[in-house]
């Protein structure tokens, strides 16, 4: 294209346009870019001329086309800003500007594309006509893209699908979204895209030859109905979406109905409705092929009637009708605003309020600082299509199309999506997975306690659609999930501690001793089985040989004046071993004391021992004792099991005990009577704490047994 060309078209739809203006912005750019080429070898001032073009195409504004020449001048050039601003005045030094700053991020890493997303949108809802420029841009470098290094080409293609395809969506407009997603898919699936194209190219003349006939049929229908259509014609081929239905959604080519399309354009609505049901007598729509957008428009605000019927030859077709205004949408969108209108056409109020409204949730999402949260929102809610739904009193909840009560639910409030249980749309209720429409009021039902089901997750019920939701739900899982394991740690450990007699200990200085900085987290480090229970028993046997816990220590044991030098070792010293106190049973780990008594040398006692702590009058019989290295010693260890009898039960205890090669000195079974719970004692001559553990974690899994431990003198 050359500026006297650009000129000719821009006079042949708006001959109101300022040439010479436009001309001299032109020379500006030439001046400007002098030197510079594009990657394809062109001179630079050939992208401005083809992106104004693009821009001219959609019938755009003289101030529009103008800041499309420019658009690079500031950012390439030594041509400041002011000089455009003087020479053209504000309106179009403030959308180069715009433009200027969206262009000026270098593209690529997943923040700066968040961030400029978020300028995107900012400048949007200032001067959409930025993002127009922007898109022309963009389109004009996909045209060239071939021309760039191939890691640039992928990288730009997959920012193009993400980024700019969405966006000229969200604004309505079809033709740039069209040829912005096939350029992006020849560079990202080059061997699918070319695949598509030859099945296209191979069926092109059935094709035709396909829709002259149904083009005829249908207007020949319509000339005995007096219907005159502005228009009827095939559609443009979309690969990209071609490529969606035979990929994703596993359709055969001959099975994708728009392979085969025509448009119709009438004169206005009513002939739209008369013109379906004319297609309909002619041919068998295709059951849920029908939507009607022209009562329920897009978001984008794109209208048309489309079904699909069996047409001609038994093969399926698809038909879009519209009115031309309606076509002018859909083809152009939002930038339909701002095309040239002849002097004296109004534009419809109706669509005035429809941007106005666009704005607004423009200038809400202004509010969003963070990109990245920004981009999120964006991704999973802006680029599809959005549904608004009210609350009973009237607040506007803005959500992804598709999104449930539940997702409403959450959207008002954390605690009431998790305490919602129904909802009642427009005043009746209705089920969970129902889809909200635009302008429904919700009336959540919630109950007074309780969470949310693990259902909601699954997205097989559909249930909840909105990223916000599934995020908040899964919270509120995971901190259940955390409550309980801490209940169970809880009951885990006090069990455990209860079977070796520990009752008393502090739980505080229990998850100090292990390391854990706070009581919960030990608990759910139990819960989780992170620390078994095993671990936790023996460690704490072992430690009372070193160290009690301050808390678990009984009033201060009494020292005698000469406690150092006579301390006992007990290891290794046999005949001491028989003095082992009965009332407390110690075990080799367990803090001692020995009482030296009248006749019978030295009984060694747990320092908790009841009848220690009460020792009043003969203190000086009380002598401090060191278990020493316990190796390959046996100790004593009084054990109770309580089950609910059976007969075999002593017999597989004892089999349990043997198989550790522990003797058991004496053994005693008492069967209740009424409540038939056997309680079974028995003396164990245990080598080490673990084996202990070992035992009465054997012994307790057996059936019928309600619990095994260690008896001491506390109980
Ligand atoms: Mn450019």
């Amino acid at each position: 294209m050359d500026i006297q060309t650009l000129l000719g078209h821009i006079q042949s739809y708006n001959p109101q346009a300022d040439s010479a203006r436009i001309r001299r912005a032109y020379d500006l750019a030439f001046a400007a870019h002098t030197g510079q080429m594009r990657s394809t070898g062109d001179p630079y001032i050939t992208h401005c001329l083809e992106v104004t073009g693009i821009l001219a195409d959609m019938y755009l504004d003289e101030d529009t086309l103008i800041a499309a020449l420019l658009h690079d001048v500031p950012e390439d050039t030594k041509v400041p800003l002011e000089t455009i601003r003087s020479e053209f005045g504000d309106a179009v030094a403030k959308m180069v500007d715009g433009v200027t700053k969206l262009s000026g991020l270098r593209l690529g890493m997943e923040q700066t594309q968040a961030e400029t997303l978020r300028k995107m949108f900012m400048a949007m809802a200032e001067e959409i006509r930025v993002v127009m420029i922007k898109l022309a841009d963009r389109l004009h470098n996909m045209r060239t893209l071939y021309a760039r290094p191939p890691e640039k080409q992928r990288k730009i293609a997959r920012e193009t699908m993400e980024i700019f395809a969405p966006l000229a969506n969200r604004l309505g407009m079809y033709n740039i979204r069209r040829e912005l997603e096939d350029l992006s898919l020849k560079h990202l699936e080059p061997d699918k895209f070319k695949e598509i194209e030859d099945l296209l190219a191979d069926d092109k003349d059935d094709q035709q030859a396909y829709i002259q006939q149904a083009m005829t049929i249908v207007r020949e229908r319509l000339a005995q109905e007096e219907i005159v259509p502005r228009y009827i014609g095939g559609r443009p081929k979309h690969i990209y979406s071609i490529y969606n239905k035979m990929v994703r959604k596993g359709r055969d080519f001959d099975q994708i109905y728009d392979i085969r399309a025509i448009r119709v354009i009438v004169e206005n609505m009513r002939d739209c409705y008369v013109v379906l049901g004319i297609i309909h007598s002619l041919w068998t729509p295709i059951p849920g092929e029908f939507d009607d957008y022209i009562a329920k428009p897009k978001e984008n605000l794109y209208q048309s009637l489309h079904t699909a019927v069996i047409g001609p030859a038994g093969k399926p077709m698809e038909v879009q009708i519209r009115t031309e205004d309606m076509h002018e949408l859909a083809e152009f969108g939002i930038a339909a605003h701002w095309r040239y209108k002849e002097p004296g056409t109004k534009h419809d109020p109706a669509f005035e309020e429809k941007i106005n409204w666009v704005r607004q949730v423009m200038e809400f999402r202004k509010d969003i600082t963070d990109a990245r949260v920004f981009v999120d929102s964006l991704k999973t809610d802006v680029f599809q299509d959005q549904v608004y739904a009210f609350t009973p009193k009237g607040d506007i909840i803005e959500m992804a199309m598709g999104a449930t009560p539940i997702d409403f639910a959450y959207n008002v409030h954390t605690e009431v999506g998790n305490r919602c249980r129904g909802a009642k749309v427009n005043g009746k209720i209705v089920p969970l997975d129902y889809r909200l429409k635009t302008g429904d009021r919700v009336e959540v039902l919630t109950t007074k306690k309780g969470g949310p089901s693990r259902d909601w997750l699954n997205p097989s019920l559909g249930l909840v659609r909105t990223a916000r939701a599934r995020e908040k739900i899964r919270y509120y899982f995971k901190h259940q999930e955390r409550e309980q394991a801490i209940a169970e740690g809880r009951a885990l450990l006090e069990k455990e501690l209860h079977k070796l007699g520990y009752d008393q200990r502090n739980l505080e200085e229990l998850a100090k001793f292990f390391n854990y900085r706070a009581v919960d987290e030990f608990l759910e480090a139990i819960g989780h089985e992170d620390l078994s229970m095993q671990s936790v028993s023996v460690r704490l046997l072992e430690a009372e040989r070193v160290k009690t816990p301050a808390v678990e220590t009984p009033p201060p044991p009494p020292v005698l004046p000469k406690a150092p030098e006579s301390t006992l070792t007990v290891a290794g010293v046999d005949n001491l071993l028989q003095q082992v106190a009965h009332c407390c049973n110690p075990l080799p780990g367990d803090q001692v004391i020995g009482y030296i008594t009248r006749g019978r040398g030295i009984t060694i006692h747990r320092r908790d021992c009841k009848n220690i702590v009460n020792v009043d009058t003969e203190r000086e019989r009380l002598i401090a004792i060191d278990w020493g290295k316990t190796d390959e010693k046996v100790y004593p260890v009084l054990v109770q099991v309580r089950a609910f009898d059976r007969a075999g039960l002593v017999h597989d205890i004892s089999g349990i005990v043997m198989a550790e090669h522990v003797n058991m000195t004496s053994t005693s079974a008492v069967a209740g009577r009424k409540d038939r719970i056997a309680v079974i004692t028995a003396m164990l001559e245990i080598s080490s704490a673990a084996q202990l553990t070992r035992i009465l974690n054997k012994i307790d899994r057996l059936p019928n047994v309600i619990e095994a431990r260690r008896v001491t003198g506390s109980d």
